[in-house]
C-alpha cells in the first residue's frame, strides 16, 4: 500500500516498506534518484512527503528560506495562521487522530522560531542546538515530539534558518576549544540538530539541514549531530568533511514493522552507514529504543549479528552506539489507541513500567528500575558478545 492505513480493522498500520524492499531481508537496491540526482524529486520520496497544504505564519512565508520552500510546492493550498503552535484546526482538532499518518504525508506547516537556546545535554551531545524544525513526516509509534502537540505531528518548518545558524555559529565561538575528552566526543562539542524531527525528512522539503552541515563544515571545534530513521540519499552530497555525526536508529525487525510506522526499514539504515562514512559523515547507531516483551533478547542478538555480518571494517572502527530504553506518555498512549492500538500492547505495559510526572507535568512511563538495569546489563554483554567493536557511549 502506498500509505499506512488509517484506524485500520486489522488494529493498526504495519511499516510502510518505501523503497518496496522486504524489511527482513537484505537490501535488493538503493534508494532512485531522478534523472537530475535529486532523490527528493522522486516517486520514492513523495510517498514520504506529498505535501497538499500548508499551513504558515506571515513572517515564514515572506522570508527567503519560505519563499523556497513554496516554489518547489506549486499549487499547494495555503493557510496562513498567527503561529504555528498548536493551530487549532490541526493539533485542537481530535478528528485528526483517525489520520495521523496522512496528515504527516500531505501537511507542513511553516513558521519562525522566537527562542533561540542552546541547552546543556551531556548524554547524546553536549548541547542541544535550536531545532530547524520540530515534527516528523514518519510515525514511530513511540515518538516523543507529539506528547505535547495533541492530535497531529506534521512537520513544522522554522524558516529563520539564518538565525538559527548565527546563534550555534556565537554558541560554539563562546565555548572555545574542548579541553577534556567525553563520551559525547573526545574533541569536538557535539550539537544535536534535529531534537524535535528527523533532519533527513526535512531535506526532501527545504535545505535547513543542508544549512545546518555547511555550517558546521567550518567550525573545527564543534559537530553536529542527528538521530535519523531514513535514507534519504541527497544527503551524500553535502559534503561535511567530518564534522556531522549521522546516528541510524536500530531496532529487531519484528519491532521495527509495529512501531517504526513510515521509517526506512531497518536494513536498509545498516545498508546505508558506509556510504555515509565514505561521503565524510561520522556514522554512529541509536539502538532505540529498547522494547521489552518476550522474545525480546533474541532479536536484539539477531540484530548485532546482523551488524556485525554488513558491515565493513572502516564503519565499525569509527562506530559508537547510544542505547535508549523505551519511555512512553500517556497522552501519547491514549492518541495512540486512535491510530494504531496494537503498537500500545508492547509499549504500553503496566506490569513492568512505573510512571513519573515530568517537569512540564505530563505523566510519562518507563521500565520500572530494576527492570531497566537487568535488561541494559544483559545488552551489554549481548553487545560485548556479538558486536565487540561497538563501543556504547551512553545507555539511559
Ligand atoms: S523518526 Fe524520530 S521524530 Fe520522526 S516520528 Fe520517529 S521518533 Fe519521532
Amino acid at each position: 500500500m502506498d500509505q499506512p492505513a488509517e484506524a485500520p480493522a486489522s488494529g493498526g498500520p504495519e511499516q510502510q516498506t518505501l523503497f518496496d524492499w522486504a524489511d527482513s531481508e537484505a537490501p535488493q537496491a538503493a534508494p532512485a534518484k531522478t534523472a537530475d540526482g535529486a532523490f527528493r524529486d522522486s516517486p520514492q520520496a513523495r510517498r514520504m512527503l506529498d505535501v497538499r497544504e500548508v499551513y504558515a505564519e506571515p513572517a515564514a512565508l515572506d522570508s527567503p528560506r519560505g519563499q523556497q520552500i513554496m516554489s518547489r510546492l506549486p499549487g499547494v493550498q495555503v493557510t496562513e495562521v498567527d503561529g504555528h503552535w498548536l493551530i487549532p484546526a490541526l493539533h485542537g482538532n481530535d478528528g485528526n487522530i483517525s489520520r495521523w499518518a496522512r496528515i504527516k504525508t500531505d501537511t507542513l506547516v511553516l513558521g519562525v522560531k522566537q527562542s533561540l537556546t542552546t541547552r546543556p545535554n551531556g548524554r547524546s551531545a553536549d548541547w542541544i542546538a535550536p531545532g530547524a524544525s520540530n515534527g516528523c513526516a514518519m510515525a514511530c509509534a513511540y515518538c516523543y515530539v507529539p506528547r505535547r502537540k495533541g492530535f497531529a505531528n506534521p512537520i513544522t518548518l522554522f524558516t529563520n534558518i539564518e538565525a538559527i545558524v548565527a546563534h550555534v555559529r556565537r554558541h560554539v565561538r563562546a565555548q572555545g576549544p574542548k579541553t577534556e575528552p567525553n563520551q559525547c566526543d573526545p574533541e569536538a562539542w557535539v550539537y544535536d540538530i534535529g531534537e524535535n524531527g528527523d533532519c533527513s525528512v526535512d531535506a526532501l522539503v527545504c535545505d535547513n539541514t543542508a544549512d545546518l552541515v555547511d555550517a558546521f563544515r567550518t567550525l573545527p571545534t564543534a559537530k553536529a549531530s542527528f538521530a535519523t530513521k531514513f535514507v534519504n540519499p541527497d544527503l551524500l552530497a553535502l559534503d561535511p568533511r567530518g564534522r556531522t555525526r549521522v546516528r541510524f536508529s536500530v531496532m529487531p525487525a519484528d519491532d521495527a514493522r509495529l512501531l517504526d510506522i513510515r521509517t526506512s526499514p531497518v536494513p536498509e539504515r545498516i545498508a546505508a552507514a558506509a556510504d555515509f562514512l565514505d561521503a565524510g559523515y561520522e556514522v554512529h547507531f541509536n539502538l532505540s529504543p529498547v522494547v521489552l516483551r518476550p522474545g525480546w533478547e533474541r532479536d536484539w542478538t539477531d540484530l548485532l549479528v546482523h551488524l556485525d555480518d554488513v558491515l565493513p571494517a572502516r564503519v565499525k572502527e569509527q562506530a559508537a552506539a547510544e542505547i535508549i530504553m523505551l519511555t512512553h506518555n500517556r497522552s501519547l498512549h491514549e492518541v495512540n489507541l486512535g491510530w494504531h492500538p496494537r503498537a500500545e500492547d508492547l509499549l504500553w505495559q503496566p506490569d513492568i513500567q512505573e510512571t513519573k510526572r515530568s517537569q512540564n507535568g505530563a505523566l510519562n512511563v518507563r521500565y520500572a528500575l530494576e527492570t531497566k538495569q537487568r535488561a541494559l546489563a544483559r545488552l551489554r554483554e549481548l553487545l560485548a558478545r556479538h558486536a565487540p567493536w561497538l563501543r556504547i557511549r551512553y545507555a539511559f
